[in-house]
Formats: structure tokens, C-alpha cells, sequence
């Protein structure tokens, strides 16, 4: 059965608060929400969508094991535990609407922007903030911008970036030892009290992942660059294996 209708057993049992393109949020209890992965797949601010079964209970498991991992390097995230194969409880985050990119390497977006060639090495690391809205196709945003429109304070968005940098130096290191290079990778974060917590998640669908030697691409750009879904599946389903083994 597709992932899509699966949610509407959870429906039944809580109230759903938020639907994006591949997850849903259900409020659980005062304190959690239930965080359900979709079968879907999306690329272009949504204007192609497809569904890959299985794809939610992945991303579900790809995203608890990499919060574990951060949590076990004292960072924080919402990540409590699962409710189900694709269903993580989750902290109840205030989420802020800035996706918080982290480049070690040059690709995507960046390279269309910036006069910098494909594959350059950015040390130190590069970070970027981009407004969540499709419909303006997630602007680039600085500092001003974002105290302006009460996304971070300038102290928030350091604050923010030596997340950023904490994440990458445990990812990079991590997937490393599994024969992977992390290219990139975004973040979420919102506000738990005075604090900010990563929120979201952390898959595939947010990270460029190659593999060591051959650069053998492992993650979205696979959809996004037209390959077969089962190419993707069978992609994510590898790289799920090659972090839990
Ligand atoms: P770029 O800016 O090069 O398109 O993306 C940089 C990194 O952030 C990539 O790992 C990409 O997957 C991730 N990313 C950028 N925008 C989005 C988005 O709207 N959704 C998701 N899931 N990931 C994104």
C-alpha cells in the first residue's frame, strides 16, 4: 500500500496539524508531536512528485539513526523515539522557517550562484540561510534580513552556525568511516524555551551524499537528475544499510 494512506489510521487517533510534501505532524501529547514519513518524493519546490514505496519507512529509520548519533555527540534534537516504523514522537518545536545549509563541498545551488567551479572544496565549511517559501523558491537570506523579519537574531544565527559546524564535524567523520563523503547537508531549527533545537529531519532528501573514490551519487540529485525511482529506492534503502552496519 502507498505511504500516502497510511496516515490516515493515525488520523483517526490524533489531530493532524501540518502536512509538507513528505511528512505529516499529529499532535501526540502536550509535549510531542508525531512526525509521519510519506512514500513521496518531490523536486523543484514540488512541481515534480512521486511516490517510492517504502521510501517513508527509510527516511523514518535514516533520520532516527543520525539524531541518535547526534545526540550521542551532545547535540541536541527533537528526536525522542518511534512510534511506529515511520512515525518518530518528537519534541514540540516552535520551528523557524530557514533552511541552514552546510557546504563542504561545491554543487547545486552555489555553483549557479557563485563563480566557483563543481567539486571545489570549501575550508572552512560554507553556511547559507534560505527562507522556506516555495513560492519565491527559498531566497537566499543574511543577517538583515532574517533579524528584519524575525526569522534569527544575528546571536541566533551564530548561535546556529556552531550547530551547523558541531553536525558537520560528527557527520563528515561518520560517513566517512562507511566510505561516503558528506557534500552537504540542511537543517531545521525551532525554539524549545529559550533554546534552538534541530528540528525536522536529517535523510537523503536534505544531504548530498557520494561514495569515497568512485563519487557515485547516493542521494536526491538521483531524482533529481531523472534517474528511475527504483534507482532512488534501491539507493536509499543502500545507504540506510551501509550507516547501520
Ligand atoms: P542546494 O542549495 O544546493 O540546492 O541544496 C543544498 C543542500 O540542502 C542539499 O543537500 C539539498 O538536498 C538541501 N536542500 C536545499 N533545499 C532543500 C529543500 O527545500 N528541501 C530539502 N529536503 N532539502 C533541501
Amino acid at each position: 500500500m502507498g505511504g500516502e494512506n497510511r496516515g490516515v489510521d493515525l488520523g483517526t487517533r490524533f489531530v493532524k496539524v501540518a502536512e509538507g510534501k513528505t511528512k505529516v505532524v499529529y499532535d501526540y501529547d502536550a509535549d510531542h508531536y508525531l512526525l509521519y514519513f510519506k512514500d513521496t518524493i518531490t523536486a523543484g519546490d514540488g512541481a515534480r512528485r512521486d511516490v517510492i514505496e517504502g521510501k517513508g519507512v527509510i527516511n523514518a529509520q535514516t533520520s532516527a539513526f543520525l539524531f541518535k548519533l547526534l545526540e550521542s555527540s551532545g547535540i541536541e534534537t527533537h528526536y525522542v523515539g518511534m512510534y511506529d516504523e515511520r512515525t518518530m514522537i518528537v519534541r514540540k518545536l516552535r520551528m523557524v522557517p530557514v533552511e541552514v545549509v552546510l557546504r563542504n563541498i561545491a554543487t547545486g545551488s552555489i555553483v549557479k550562484r557563485l563563480p566557483i567551479r563543481e567539486g571545489e572544496r570549501f575550508d572552512p565549511p560554507i553556511i547559507e540561510f534560505f527562507l522556506k517559501d516555495d513560492a519565491r523558491h527559498d531566497p537566499l537570506l543574511n543577517y538583515s534580513h532574517m533579524e528584519y523579519l524575525g526569522l534569527f537574531t544575528r546571536r541566533e544565527a551564530e548561535q546556529v552556525e556552531e550547530v551547523m559546524r558541531r553536525v558537520n564535524d560528527a557527520l563528515y567523520n561518520f560517513l566517512l568511516s562507511k566510505g561516503l563523503i558528506l557534500y552537504d547537508f540542511k537543517l531545521e531549527f525551532g525554539r524549545l524555551g529559550d533554546r534552538l533545537v534541530i528540528g525536522d529531519e536529517i535523510t537523503l532528501d536534505a544531504m548530498r551524499v557520494r561514495e569515497n573514490g568512485t563519487l557515485r551519487i547516493l542521494d536526491k540529485d538521483l531524482y533529481r537528475k531523472g534517474a528511475d525511482l527504483e534507482t532512488v529506492r534501491r539507493s536509499y534503502e543502500e545507504f540506510l544499510r551501509r550507516i547501520t552496519s
